[in-house]
Formats: structure tokens, C-alpha cells, sequence
């Protein structure tokens, strides 16, 4: 527990600095930090999370004599500041402002020209000679204030608001005058007493404890727990509260407000990237209401202070050693910073600047590797715009975040979340989006916006998601009601196909065509780099020859997991495997076995060619038989005609194999023990493919695997009858072959007797998907209709068939591990389960000392990634 609870930062010095992030939040520990290197920053004091934490903790009770502390910050500020809480001439305002250890953006409460009443709107009037901006903020607290403190409906302001510009007859807000802004002031005051059932405070002390129970009581609203569980941010105790003195940046025409990134957050460029806007209030810009300018732009405007911008922003960035997001504001020409963070940024970009800040020496290439977020790289492994296809471009926005999008047209983010429920792809079209649309931001693949700049809610929220975005596209209106939006001359109606080009801004009418991702420039040498530090390898599952060389692209060391069974849908290959199956005999079996072979043997040969000498583990068929056989009506009769055989007898086969629960039924090596020719006709395969790249000259050693073995014999018979075959092979070729005969352990039963199985196995591989639903009792099939509300409940931290539950499932590894070692002390272990692709799951393999694991094409980068992140992070 830390000494006190509040810290203070102001007049060059802080009590806190950007080490204490957990305990100050990311936005105050960075405060703290620019007020300690010389940065202008208005003064102010933070309340630790652990203040929240104990809120929480004590039935929202705060600690003994944390109002003292308050107190004690407040007088400190107000000398900082000379000026003072209800004071008539000049008085102290302040924002409160949320800040956890991980930035929530948006997603939390904020109030601001807190200390504002009826007595200090005309001490604010007076010191600054203007009336207007006066009451116009006093208006804008009064409505903040009550929205997030006292539940009172803004939309209710609205209406006010557009009372009196009718009354008045002008268009906008900025034709109001003083008077009419005092008038509504006394309106609002009336909508709180009428809403909220109670008048509107008038004590800043007593606004400001409002405030702080609502920015911690935020810290729990619906908002920011989804936002953390799709961002999957845990382990935090909550958030802190910063209390800063309000500088305006709506104070007329030398007054403005801005965000800027140190680079550019979409491609990573190395240029300041960002936007501001006049006589406005942070919290426009973000709004995406009035639509900013580019940063540049502020050179002509205030070239002053344009230029501290740039210096300062720049050394931050150097102090960092990091790309900063950063909010200023200047008031009456002078600049103040309001907040610097890490900033968001696009997959691709984090590359860019990685690679690049690694070059230019700020940082080294460990960290450059430690700096890529795996859970985001998936970004760039998933397909672009086939830069063939035709495109029927509609219109034209802001590249907000990058990607390609193909979805049906959706208005509101229910919608979106509805037709993901439903397995449709959809793109989110909005005027602009904000904080309540984010679980429909989630659900679609793209996020469209009329209104709103590159820093708007959608814009940060998309990039943060990896989502395509195209922001602030003018040349659309939507119409929410009739549910369309015109471009130009095109009409777009709900569920119309568009796709979206987050790259170049372009929305295109229809599907446009896509591609497969590669890698290369910046990903390719940051994979480089992984491949220096890591220590398990990592392969693929991979069924085909495509996969294969997909897989190769992306770096995989070898296949651990070539699922047989695949090829057996290929072409007209099902045809051969059902009358293997419908055969009445062993005979009739081996007639249809022999019709497969070639064909089996050709696939083993591409893969083998494909993996270029890498290891190639190929399982033994697993799935139980009747998968194979139709199940329709219409079906069965086509059948019936093509294999000439009774539609009754075809029938009585399939309901024979019928099985109440077959995932614990006759599957996998049960099948090799009770249809021995299958398994005959597969090692036949995999070794005479063998024989033939040994003959070419090139190097192979295939890995045979034994599916859900549970018992040593199934595993001692099963070796034998295919050392049998393998022998009469090579003495057939007359070639001497290596090879490796070993097993899944994927039943609970084989990890505890791993001692066993390791005198007949010379490899394990984790079969983490049927060993978590056999640790854990989950069927593999039927578990989704109650596994999301446990996860909800938080009974598992995450779903187990995604990401392993190390105490479970992972403590069953490291026993299977333990025992088949003392046998077999040099015994090839992985993984090929889903979870080899999966971060946190790596790292646990890593940390329980596989020798590879093996994942999906795709998700080998990530793997590869994870890999050295767990080196490197063992060296710090
Ligand atoms: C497993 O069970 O983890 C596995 C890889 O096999 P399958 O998913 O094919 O059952
Ligand atoms: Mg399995």
C-alpha cells in the first residue's frame, strides 16, 4: 500500500512520476512525469486506484482522511494557480477525469468547469472580459455535471438548447448570446431539480466529491467492462482519479485545443500526426462534432506556439522512447499539455515504428520484438483488396484505420450484433459513433462514419479493435430512419453489400475481392528477429499441400498435425471412403482401401515436397466413421444409385454407426484397433511417399501419430502392425528409412500413465482440444451454449478450448511431461491442439519446456512472436 492517497503535480514538481503507473494510472503518472521534465501542464493532484480498489472493496466507503488530503491538494492548486474555489474574482475550475494503469479511452466519466455556480460564472466573466464564454460554460457543466453525476437525460438540454434558437431565430449555438446563455442556465438548473429530484449543487467541494464518487463509480458502468473484456484487459485494481485546474480553449481565436501522435498511428510514418480546432473544448474534437484541422495547419495560425508544440512533443517522444498520443490546449496563446500516453496504433504501424525506432537507436531490436502486441498481429495475417478486382467506388472519406471490409449495410450497432449472431458479416454505418456503440463496433468487420476526424471515436476505437475504419466520409447521408444512405447518386438500402478500403478511404458498392496476406518489408525482418531469440519451434496444421506452403510463407518449422481425414473429402475420394465404409467384410474394405492409396500417397508426397525437408507429423485417421456417410434424405438416395446399393441397407449401416455422445465413441486409434486396414493403408502411404523424396536425393524423417490413445497397449499393438508394413516397405524399395512412431495425449488416462506410453512412444503431442474436454468434462460441441456465461461469471478466466487453463488442463501437461521423461528422457514433445497459436497459451508451453508447438497457418507469425517474447522477458 502506498503512504498517501492523493499526489500532487504543479509548478515544475510532482509528487508521483511514470513509474508509478499502477498506483497513479496511466494519465497521471504520465502528468507527473511532463510536470518533473519541464512540460507546461496545469496543476493538479491524483487519487490513487488504490482509493478505488478500497471504495470498492468497503462497500464504497472511502479511507480514513482522504478528504483531509483532498483538502490539503486543493489549497496547493489553488496557490499553484492563484486562484481559489468559490472565489467571486477569480475563481479555481478543475476537470476530473478518470486514468487506470491501461487507457479505457472514452469509457469513463469526465466533468469539467467544475466549480462553477451562480456566484464564480461572474468572476469567471470578469477575469476574462467575457461574459459569453462565461455562461457558456457554465451551461456546459451544469449539463455535463448532471448527465454523469445525477443520471439527469441530456437529450433534454437539446431541446432547450433548440427552444431558444427558434425563440431567438438563429441556426447555431455560437448566435446564443450571454443572456440567452443565463436564461438557459436557469432552464437547465430546472430540468436537474425536475429530473433529478434534487437542485443542482452550488458548493465546488461538494461538486467535487460528486464528481470523484462518479468518475470511481465509472470504473465498473457497462461500458468500460466491455471494453476490458474485449480487449482483454485484466489484472487491474481500477482506476484513479485526476483533479486538474481547467485551462480554456474556448476562449476566442487565440484559443484551440488539439490531439496529435508523435507518428502516425495507421501506417506508423514517422510524421506528427494530428488535428486541432479553434475556440473549442477537448472534448469537440474527440466528439468528431465540428470536423478538425490537420495539425500542420497550426503553423500559420499560432506559429508560435506551433512551434513549442513540436519541440515538446518530439522530446517527449525521445524521453519515452515510445509513440506518444498527446492533448493539448492553448489558452489565449499560451500552450499547455493535458495528457501524454502510448499511443494506439494499427498493427502494421506498431511494425513501422518498431522496425524504424529500432534503426534509428531509440530503442534496441529486443525491445522492438517485446514492443508487438501478438493478440494484434492476427490483423495482417487476415486477407486485403486484390488489387485486380474492379471496384465501384461511392465515395471517398478519412483512411481512419486500415483493412478491407465486406459486410451488409447496418445502422445501429444492435443491428450489427444481431446479424454476428446470426453468422452475417456487416459494416457499421453511422453520422459517428460513440462509446455505446462499441459491442457493434466489435461485431462488424468495418466501421463507416460521416462525420468526425482521424482522432474521432471511431477512428481510436476502430484502430485500438484492428478494425477497417473510414471516418468523417461527408460525401454520405444517412438516414437513419428510412434506414439508407446516398452517395452521389447511389442509393444504399439496410443489408446492401459494401466494401470498405481502410487504407485509401474508399467505399465501394458490392463484394469486392480479396486476398491472402504475406509477409513482408517491416513484418518479415521483425520475424527475423524472432527467430534470433526463441526457443521452441513452431510448426503448422496443415492438411494440405496449400497449407503447407502457406504455412512455409509464414515461417513454420515443420507440420505437427497433418489431419488425414481431410483428404478423404477431397475430389471424389468420399465415394472410395464410403464403400470402405458400407463394405460388408474386411475384403470389400481393402477393395475400396487400395482406391485410396494412390491418392493418399500423392498428398503425403506434395506435403513432404511443400515442408522441404521440415518435420511432418501425420495423424492416423480420427473421426468416427458415420461423419462420413450423408445424412439427408435426398442424399442417401443419390448415394443408394451411385454405389448400387438398397436404400434400406444403406439406411440400416448408417443407423448402425449411429452413436449417442461419438466424441467419446469409436474414433481415433479405436478405429485402428478394430479396422486394422485402415491404418495398414495410411502407413502403407505415408512410408512408400517417404521412399520416394529418400530416392530424390532430399531429406525426410515423417513422424506417424496415434490418435486418442488412453492406454499403452492400444499404442503397443497399433506400433506393431505398422512396423510391420513399414519393414515390408523399405525391404520393397530396398531403402533403409528413418521415421518416428509416438502419440496424441489427449486423454486424461494416457497423461497419468505417460510412463507407460513413453516405453512405446517417441514423441508426444499435446492434443489440447480433447484433453480439455476430457480434463474438464466440457463437450467439445455442446459447451457453447454455457460456457460464455462462465466465463462472464469469471469461474474460468477464459474460455478453455481458446486459451489453455494452465492450472487444469496445463497441470495434466506437466505430469505427462514429468513421467515421460523418467522413461524417455529425450522424448520430442509439442502441441497441436488450438491453443498452439494462442499467446497466453505459448508462453505456458514455453514455460513448461515443449519443444514446439504447432498452430494454424495463420497464426504461426503470433506463435513465432510469442515464442521470443517469452525469452526475452525470462532475461529481464
Ligand atoms: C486435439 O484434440 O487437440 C487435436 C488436435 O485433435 P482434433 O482437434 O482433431 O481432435
Ligand atoms: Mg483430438
Amino acid at each position: 500500500m502506498a503512504d498517501k492517497n492523493v499526489y500532487f503535480f504543479g509548478n515544475g514538481k510532482a509528487d508521483g512520476n511514470s513509474t508509478m503507473r499502477q498506483l497513479l494510472g496511466g494519465k497521471g503518472s504520465n502528468l507527473a512525469e511532463m510536470t518533473n521534465l519541464g512540460v507546461p501542464v496545469p496543476p493538479g493532484f491524483t487519487i490513487t486506484t488504490e482509493v478505488c480498489k478500497s471504495y470498492y472493496d468497503n462497500n464504497k466507503q472511502y479511507p480514513a482522511g482522504l478528504q483531509a488530503e483532498i483538502n490539503e491538494n486543493i489549497k496547493k492548486m489553488e496557490s499553484a494557480m492563484g486562484a481559489k474555489f468559490s472565489d467571486k474574482e477569480n475563481p479555481l475550475l478543475v476537470s476530473v477525469r478518470s486514468g487506470a494503469a491501461v487507457s479505457l479511452p472514452g469509457m469513463m466519466d469526465t466533468v469539467l468547469n467544475l466549480g462553477l455556480n451562480d456566484v464564480t460564472v461572474e468572476g469567471l466573466a470578469k477575469k476574462t472580459g467575457n461574459e459569453r464564454f462565461a455562461w457558456d460554460s457554465y451551461r456546459r457543466f451544469i449539463q455535463m455535471f448532471s448527465d454523469v453525476v445525477m443520471g439527469v437525460d441530456s437529450d433534454q438540454y437539446e431541446h432547450a438548447i433548440d427552444a431558444m434558437k427558434k425563440k431567438r431565430n438563429v441556426k447555431l449555438d455560437t448566435e446564443l448570446s450571454a443572456a440567452d446563455l443565463k436564461e438557459l442556465v436557469s432552464e437547465f438548473k430546472a430540468i436537474v431539480q425536475k429530473s433529478a429530484g434534487e437542485m443542482f449543487p452550488s458548493d465546488p467541494i461538494v461538486q467535487l466529491q460528486k464528481s470523484i464518487n462518479a468518475v470511481f463509480g465509472s470504473w465498473n458502468n457497462d461500458r468500460a467492462i466491455t471494453y476490458r473484456k474485449i480487449n482483454d484487459i485484466r489484472g487491474l485494481i481500477g482506476t484513479a482519479v485526476n483533479v486538474q485546474a481547467m485551462v480554456f480553449g474556448n476562449m476566442g481565436e487565440t484559443s484551440g485545443t488539439g490531439v496529435a501522435f508523435t507518428r502516425n498511428p495507421a501506417t506508423g510514418e514517422n510524421l506528427i500526426y494530428g488535428e486541432f480546432l479553434m475556440n473549442a473544448q477537448g472534448e469537440d474534437v474527440v466528439a468528431g462534432v465540428r470536423t478538425p484541422e490537420t495539425i500542420d495547419k497550426l503553423e500559420k495560425v499560432m506559429p508560435a506556439a506551433y512551434k513549442q508544440f513540436m519541440t515538446l512533443s518530439d522530446s517527449l517522444e525521445k524521453h519515452f522512447k515510445e509513440m506518444q498520443d498527446m492533448e493539448f490546449t492553448i489558452q489565449e496563446g499560451k500552450l499547455y499539455f493535458l495528457q501524454t500516453r502510448t499511443g494506439k496504433r494499427t498493427a502494421a504501424a506498431a511494425l513501422r515504428i518498431a522496425v524504424e525506432m529500432a534503426s534509428e537507436g531509440l530503442i534496441d531490436e529486443k525491445t522492438a520484438v517485446l514492443r508487438i502486441d501478438a493478440n494484434q498481429l492476427d490483423q495482417l495475417l487476415h486477407p486485403m483488396f486484390d488489387p485486380k478486382a474492379p471496384r465501384q467506388v461511392i465515395a471517398k472519406g478519412l483512411n481512419a484505420s486500415p483493412g478491407a471490409a465486406v459486410g451488409k449495410v447496418v445502422f445501429s450497432a444492435e443491428d450489427a450484433v444481431h446479424l454476428k449472431e446470426m453468422g452475417e458479416k456487416t459494416i457499421l454505418v453511422r453520422v459517428e459513433t460513440s462509446p455505446e456503440d462499441i459491442a457493434g463496433m466489435d461485431a462488424a468487420q468495418g466501421i463507416l462514419t460521416a462525420r468526425g476526424g482521424a482522432t474521432s471515436h471511431a477512428a481510436v476505437v476502430a484502430r485500438g479493435m484492428g478494425k477497417c475504419c473510414v471516418a468523417g466520409c461527408s460525401e454520405i447521408n444517412i438516414d437513419y430512419k428510412a434506414k439508407k444512405f446516398q452517395a452521389g447518386s447511389v442509393t444504399v438500402k439496410e443489408h446492401d453489400f459494401i466494401s470498405l478500403d481502410g487504407t485509401s478511404g474508399e467505399v465501394m458498392l458490392g463484394q469486392v475481392k480479396t486476398t491472402t496476406a504475406e509477409l513482408s518489408g517491416n513484418f518479415s525482418l521483425l520475424m527475423k528477429w524472432t527467430d534470433k531469440y526463441k526457443r521452441l519451434k513452431v510448426r503448422t496444421n496443415g492438411d494440405t499441400p496449400k497449407d503447407a506452403e502457406t504455412a512455409r510463407k509464414f515461417g513454420a518449422e515443420g507440420i505437427g498435425l497433418c489431419r488425414t481425414e481431410h483428404m478423404f473429402f477431397e475430389g471424389n475420394r468420399i465415394e472410395a471412403v464410403r464403400e470402405m465404409i458400407l463394405a460388408d467384410d474386411k475384403a470389400g474394405r481393402e477393395k475400396a482401401l487400395a482406391k485410396l492409396l494412390p491418392m493418399q500417397k500423392g498428398d503425403f508426397l506434395a506435403i513432404f515436397k511443400a515442408m522441404e525437408g521440415y518435420p511432418v507429423t501425420i495423424r492416423l485417421l480420427d473421426p468416427p466413421l458415420h461423419e462420413f456417410l450423408p445424412t439427408k434424405e435426398s442424399d442417401i438416395e443419390a448415394l443408394s444409385k451411385d454405389m448400387g446399393v438398397s436404400v434400406d441397407k444403406l439406411k440400416k449401416r448408417v443407423s448402425a454407426l449411429h452413436e449417442f455422445n461419438p466424441m467419446l465413441g469409436h474414433r481415433g486409434c479405436r478405429l485402428g484397433i478394430t479396422f486394422p486396414e485402415i491404418y495398414d493403408m495410411q502407413v502403407k502411404a505415408i512410408i512408400q511417399a517417404a521412399i520416394e523424396i529418400k530416392q530424390s536425393g532430399k531429406d525426410i524423417i515423417p513422424e506417424i501419430m496415434i490418435p486418442l490413445v488412453g492406454h499403452v497397449k492400444e499404442l503397443s499393438i497399433l506400433k506393431e502392425n505398422a512396423i510391420k508394413i513399414i519393414d515390408a516397405e523399405m525391404a520393397a524399395a530396398k531403402v533403409k528409412l528413418e521415421y518416428m512412431i509416438g502419440t496424441m495425449i489427449e486423454v486424461p488416462r494416457a497423461a497419468i500413465t505417460a510412463d507407460e506410453i513413453a516405453k512405446e512412444a517417441e514423441f508426444f503431442s499435446f492434443g489440447t482440444n480433447d484433453l480439455t474436454q476430457m480434463t474438464c468434462g466440457f463437450s467439445r460441441d455442446d459447451s457453447g451454449s454455457f460456457l460464455p456465461e462462465y466465463v462472464d461469471k469469471g469461474i474460468y478466466e477464459r474460455d478453455p478450448f481458446q486459451a489453455l487453463d494452465q492450472t487444469g488442463v496445463g497441470e495434466m501437461m506437466k505430469i505427462a511431461i514429468e513421467k515421460g521423461r523418467k522413461v524417455r528422457p529425450k522424448i520430442k514433445l509439442g502441441i497441436c491442439g488450438e491453443h498452439g497459436g494462442e499467446p497466453s497459451s505459448v508462453e505456458f508451453c514455453h514455460s513448461i519446456g515443449l519443444d514446439y508447438v504447432s498452430c494454424s497457418p495463420f497464426r504461426v507469425p503470433i506463435a513465432r512472436l510469442v515464442a521470443a517474447q517469452a525469452v526475452l522477458k525470462e532475461q529481464k
